[in-house]
C-alpha cells in the first residue's frame, strides 16, 4: 500500500516508493537488466505503443524499477506528477529546454545560468534558427520587455552558482502562465527541500543529483520534473531520441544518498552560514555573496520563496591581483581546488567573472563547505588569507 503523501517529509524520503518489500529486503534490490520479456507478443507490443515508460517496463532505456523508485520519490518531493532521471544535470537541462522550442523559437534565460546550459542556447540552438535574450533577472518588468510573440520557453536559475542572484519565480511563472511561454528552472542550489518551484508555476524543474542529491561525489545524474502530459511528450521525443539515461546502479545510490539529505542539507547550511559571516567581517574581503546573509540585496525575497540556505557561497577579495589571489586559493589545504560542490568535501575555484550588471570583470572566489567541522574551515581560510595582502 502507497505510503500517504501528507507524511512527513523525512518518512516519505526514507520509505515512499518502496512499500512492497521484494524478498523481505529492506533495502530495494537492483534490477541491473536492459529488458524485460513477455510471454505474448501482443503484451509486448501493447507495453511499448501504450506505455512508453512505467510498468510493464519493457526496455531500460525507457523505465526500469530501480530508476522509477526514485522517480517517484523526487517526484514527490518537487510536487510535480512525474520525474525523470538522466546521467547528469546537464543532460536534464538540455532535454527540458530541447522539450520547448522549435526552429524560429525565442528563449528568455537568465546570463549567470550554468555555463554549458547557456552554450546550449546562444550556440547550438542557435544553428537550428532559436533566437535568444540574456536577462539579469532580477527585475520582473526585464524579462516582461523580453517577451516576444516567437517566446516559448523562459529559463532561470535561483540562486544563480557564481554571483547568486535570485529570480521572482512565482511572478515570472504567473506572467509565463498568462501568455503561454514555458517556464524552466535549475534547482540544485536549493533541492525540493528548500524550494518546490512548481508549486511557485514553474513548468519544468531541473537538477544536478551531482551535487546535494547525489552528496557523496561519485555520481554524475540529473533530474527533470514536470506535469503528466509534459513529461509523455518529453519521454517520446527528448529522453526517446537523446538518452543519456541513469542507470540502475546510480538510481540505487541516488536513493542511499537522499536517505541522508535533511541532515547534510542542514550541516551544509549551517557551516556555510558561519564561513560566510566569519569572512564578511574580515578586511581582506570587499563582499560576500551568500543567500541568508543579513547583507545579501535580495533578502526579502530570500525569506518569502525560499525555506533555507546551503554551503555554496562566493566572495569577492579586495586584493584583485590574479596572482595573489591563485596563491591564496592554492595555499588552501582543507578546501580542495576543484568545480562541482554538493558532496561531502569542501572545495575552492577562483573565477574571472563579468556577468551582466558587472562595469568590469572581478576576481570571485567561490567556496562549498562540505561537512567537516567549521573551525578547521575557518582556520583554514584564515591561515591563507595573508597572501591576499
Ligand atoms: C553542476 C551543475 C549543473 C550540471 O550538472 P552535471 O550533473 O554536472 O551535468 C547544472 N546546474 C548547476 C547549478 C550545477 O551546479
Amino acid at each position: 500500500m502507497e505510503l500517504d503523501h501528507s507524511l512527513g517529509r523525512n518518512t516519505l524520503i526514507q520509505h515512499f516508493g518502496e512499500e512492497e518489500k521484494i524478498m523481505g529486503a529492506v533495502a530495494p534490490p537492483i534490477f541491473q537488466n536492459s529488458l524485460f520479456v513477455f510471454d505474448k507478443m501482443d503484451d509486448l507490443l501493447d507495453a511499448m505503443a501504450n506505455n512508453p515508460a512505467g510498468e510493464p517496463h519493457h526496455y531500460s532505456r525507457m523505465s526500469n524499477p530501480s530508476v522509477d523508485l526514485i522517480e517517484k520519490k523526487l517526484a514527490l518531493l518537487e510536487g510535480t506528477d512525474c520525474c525523470k532521471v538522466l546521467g547528469c544535470g546537464q543532460a536534464a537541462l538540455t532535454m527540458a529546454v530541447m522539450s520547448c522550442v522549435q526552429q524560429g523559437a525565442h528563449i528568455i534565460c537568465v546570463d549567470t545560468a550554468y555555463g554549458p546550459l547557456i552554450n546550449l542556447v546562444t550556440d547550438y540552438l542557435a544553428r537550428f534558427g532559436v533566437t535568444h535574450t540574456l536577462v539579469l533577472g532580477n527585475d520582473v518588468n526585464e524579462i516582461i520587455d523580453a517577451i516576444r510573440p516567437e517566446t516559448t520557453c523562459i529559463y532561470l536559475e535561483s540562486p544563480s552558482s557564481l554571483v547568486f542572484r535570485l529570480q521572482d519565480m512565482e511572478t515570472i511563472a504567473k506572467v509565463a502562465r498568462e501568455r503561454g511561454i514555458t517556464t524552466v528552472c535549475d534547482n540544485t542550489y536549493n533541492t525540493p527541500l528548500h524550494m518546490q518551484p512548481h508549486k511557485l508555476g514553474i513548468d519544468i524543474v531541473c537538477h544536478s543529483a551531482t551535487k546535494y542529491l547525489g552528496g557523496h561525489s561519485d555520481i554524475t545524474a540529473g533530474v527533470l520534473c514536470t506535469d503528466k502530459d509534459r513529461m509523455e511528450k518529453i519521454l517520446r521525443s527528448e529522453v526517446n531520441l537523446l538518452g543519456s539515461i541513469l542507470h540502475p546502479f546510480q538510481s540505487w545510490l541516488l536513493n542511499r544518498s537522499l536517505r541522508t539529505l535533511p541532515l547534510r542539507l542542514k550541516q551544509h547550511e549551517a557551516t556555510g552560514n558561519t564561513v560566510a559571516t566569519w569572512l564578511e567581517g574580515r578586511t581582506e574581503i570587499a563582499k560576500v555573496n551568500h543567500i541568508s546573509l543579513n547583507s545579501y540585496p535580495q533578502r526579502e525575497l530570500y525569506l518569502k520563496l525560499m525555506t533555507g540556505s546551503g554551503g555554496l557561497f562566493s566572495f569577492e577579495t579586495v586584493q584583485q591581483d590574479p596572482v595573489k589571489v591563485k596563491a591564496f586559493v592554492d595555499a588552501l589545504k582543507i578546501f580542495q581546488r576543484g568545480v562541482s560542490w554538493g558532496g561531502f568535501e569542501s572545495l575552492v575555484v577562483s573565477l574571472n567573472v563579468k556577468p551582466m550588471g558587472f562595469e568590469e570583470s572581478k576576481w570571485l572566489v567561490r567556496l562549498f563547505c562540505g561537512l567537516e567541522d567549521a573551525s578547521d574551515l575557518i582556520a583554514d581560510l584564515e591561515q591563507a588569507l595573508p597572501l591576499l595582502h
